[in-house]
């Protein structure tokens, strides 16, 4: 059985979520706990853990994910911004379903912490 994420209840509509774009594919909502003015979570409606267990027939639903994450950058209005995959709880994967977080709207430091 799939192991229930904060995530996969905001799919199912058990959690609200300020939601910014949808399709049977992916769900896009802002981070509860925003780190820069524009942070925004892009999670696929498949209940992957990470992206270690993606497999060669997720490749075009990966591929939208991005192309979506890039389309929501800049209808917020982003000219500049940081896609994430945090992959596994060393890296700083707290939630266990496949999320892309979109951060922008301030200057960007690098290398992260
Ligand atoms: P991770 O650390 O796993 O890469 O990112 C998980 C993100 O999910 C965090 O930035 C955290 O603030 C966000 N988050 C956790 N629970 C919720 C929630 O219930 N709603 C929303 N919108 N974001 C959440």
């Amino acid at each position: 059985m799939t192991q229930e994420t904060v995530f996969s209840q905001i799919i199912k509509g058990e959690i609200p979520c300020d939601e910014v774009y949808s399709d049977e594919q992916c769900l896009a909502f802002r981070d509860i706990q925003p780190q820069a003015p524009v942070h925004i979570l892009i999670i696929p409606r498949k209940p992957l853990k990470s992206i270690k267990d993606a497999e060669v027939e997720d490749k075009e639903m990966l591929g939208h994910l991005l192309l979506v994450s890039a389309q929501i950058a800049q209808q917020e209005g982003l000219k500049d911004w940081r896609t994430i995959i945090n992959t596994g709880s060393e890296a700083g994967q707290t939630v266990f379903h496949l999320h892309i977080h979109v951060i922008g709207g301030r200057k960007l430091t690098w290398p992260p912490g």
